[in-house]
């Protein structure tokens, strides 16, 4: 969405008038949100892969062998609309009957985190190196206490390598479409959850194994660019196995002595709170 709302306000900003091609665009996109104009990528490759083929068809139905590669390779026409449809509507994942059982799903899902924790850790890792933070990550660490709206607030190189680590799991052990959409599901609200700010002691995900949760993500984004701890986006092993999770530790530590003391010893330790916290943000 362009942030002018006629064409002479766009000439005022620019300095200039507009060209003919911005002037189409301008009268295309401006009244159309980014995701809008976004999701024509679809529109456009499902275009592409219909129309641009036609030609070399027309030519294999034409027996036009000229410049064929290899002449004796025939495809009659029922073939070659059959290609075309496996290849429009037919994307791998199974959806017929039977629909898998419950354990089968919950082995997937399992299977699925794993190796979204694990390498979804090391992208985030690769992420945190200099050329990697500037370039990209810093725009997810914009803020540095997020809300669950900001899960997917990343630059556009961040959110197509981390979609990644989302496919390596059903790649692995390919499920149901109904597994898949459950897996998206709560792939995007862990993550939501993991952004939310909050961290509620009767959370159900407070009884899964090595689970990080909101307060384990919350200390990446606070510590910010220097982090050097909690780079999995799931589980806490991958962190403590690799020596990523000291500073979150340190703090963890620090925040309990500072409740135990103030329950015992009333306001007296009112200012350590902050100062204890800005020190650590130099890990
Ligand atoms: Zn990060
Ligand atoms: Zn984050």
């Amino acid at each position: 969405m362009l942030p002018y709302q006629t064409l002479e306000e766009a000439a005022a900003a620019m300095g200039r008038n507009l060209t003919y091609a911005e002037t189409l665009w301008f009268n295309y996109s401006a009244d159309k949100s980014d995701y809008f104009l976004y999701c024509h990528n679809t529109i456009l490759l499902f275009f592409i892969y219909s129309v641009v083929p036609l030609p070399m068809v027309f030519l294999e139905l034409a027996r036009v062998d000229r410049y064929k590669i290899q002449p004796k390779a025939r495809m009659s026409v029922p073939e070659i609309f059959r290609s075309y449809r496996d290849t429009m509507l037919n994307i791998g994942i199974r959806t017929g009957l039977p629909l898998p059982s419950v354990w089968e799903v919950l082995a997937q899902l399992v299977v699925y985190f794993i190796v979204e924790d694990y390498t979804n850790y090391w992208i985030h890792r690769f992420l945190h190196t200099k050329w990697g933070y500037e370039k990209i990550h810093r725009v997810h660490h914009e803020y540095t206490a997020p809300v669950g709206f900001t899960a997917l607030y990343a630059h556009w190189a961040e959110i197509w390598v981390l979609g990644f680590p989302s496919i390596f799991g059903p790649a692995i052990a390919p499920g149901h479409m109904i597994t898949y959409w459950l897996w998206m599901a709560l792939r995007h609200i862990e993550s939501i959850e993991n952004h939310s700010g909050y961290d509620f002691p009767w959370n159900p995900t407070k009884y899964i194994p090595f689970y990080g949760g909101a307060d384990y993500h919350d200390y990446h984004h606070y510590v910010g660019q220097h982090s050097k701890s909690n780079f999995s986006p799931v589980f806490t092993y991958c962190d403590y196995i690799y020596g990523t999770d000291k500073g979150y530790r340190v703090q963890k530590r620090l925040f309990q002595k500072m409740k135990d003391e103030m329950k015992t010893g009333g306001d007296q330790n009112g200012g350590s709170y902050h100062n204890s916290t800005q020190d650590l943000k130099s890990d």
